[in-house]
């Protein structure tokens, strides 16, 4: 669904990211791990079209998009929460959800939302309260749930657990199984390995920019060079 050939990207002469090729197959949750500062961010803001694609190419549904504008590839399918969910503070639950789907008919709008309310009943509770009054795992859900309301084929999420609590976690979690059950494509980056393997279909492992292992979660689970090396694990 998509398909990064040879993605290198980042800050004007910097490289962050160099030569990552990864396909992400449609209704499929992928797992993109590795350190602070290894790349992941990057590759999705890139993908987004707010990072500087370098070389490679950025394929989906066999169509290139790196050359147009982020507004276009939201209009084309492609959806993110950012690092640190960029919420509009002053604006309520509901207006935050109102500006995801800015792109959508009005007439959709209630029916776009209820689906992100059936997703988290907790953002129907605070439908009126202002985004700055949230808690942070409401406020994560409310970053997904503004790019949900884009109505898109792939949403990328951006540290997904950081800082939440563990019931918080198990919440949002179980809302991505949902997304996956409805046949999104899912791009999940984490810090929290143990979550992305008990959850993910795929794992891309990035170290320094480049991919150090690709594979199935369920492969990379049971591969313990890979575990005790770069996923903290043992
Ligand atoms: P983290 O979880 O800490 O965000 P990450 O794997 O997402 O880590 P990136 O944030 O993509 O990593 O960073 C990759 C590299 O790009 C790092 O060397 C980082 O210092 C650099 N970098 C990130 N953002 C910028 C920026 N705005 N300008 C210049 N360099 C940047």
């Amino acid at each position: 669904m998509l398909e990064l050939k040879n993605l290198s990207c980042g800050y004007g002469a910097f490289q962050a990211v160099g030569g990552l090729s990864l396909t992400l197959r449609t209704g499929t949750i992928t797992g993109l791990l590795g350190a602070n500062g290894a790349g992941k961010s990057s590759t999705l803001m890139c993908i987004a079209g707010h990072v500087a694609l370098q070389q490679g190419q950025i394929l989906l549904e066999g169509q290139d998009i790196g050359a147009i504008p982020p507004h276009e590839r939201v209009r084309r399918g492609l959806a993110i929460s950012p690092e640190g969910r960029r919420l509009f503070k002053d604006l309520s639950v509901e207006d935050n959800l109102r500006v995801g789907g800015l792109i959508r008919p009005a007439a959709e709008f209630k029916h776009d939302r209820d689906y992100v309310l059936t997703l988290f009943p907790r953002l129907g509770e605070r439908l009126n309260s202002l985004a700055s009054n949230l808690s942070g795992g409401e406020q994560q859900m409310l970053a997904i749930g503004r790019a949900l309301m884009t109505r898109p084929k792939l949403i990328m999420i951006d540290e997904l657990s950081l800082g939440l609590m563990p019931k918080i976690i198990d919440l949002c979690y179980r809302a991505l199984q949902q997304l996956r059950q409805d046949g999104m494509t899912i791009l999940l980056v984490e810090q929290n390995t143990d979550r992305a393997l008990a959850v993910a279909d795929d794992i891309c492992v990035l170290e320094s920019g480049s991919t150090v292992w690709q594979g199935s979660a369920a492969a990379a689970a049971q591969d313990p060079a890979l575990t005790a090396a770069y996923l903290g694990l043992h």
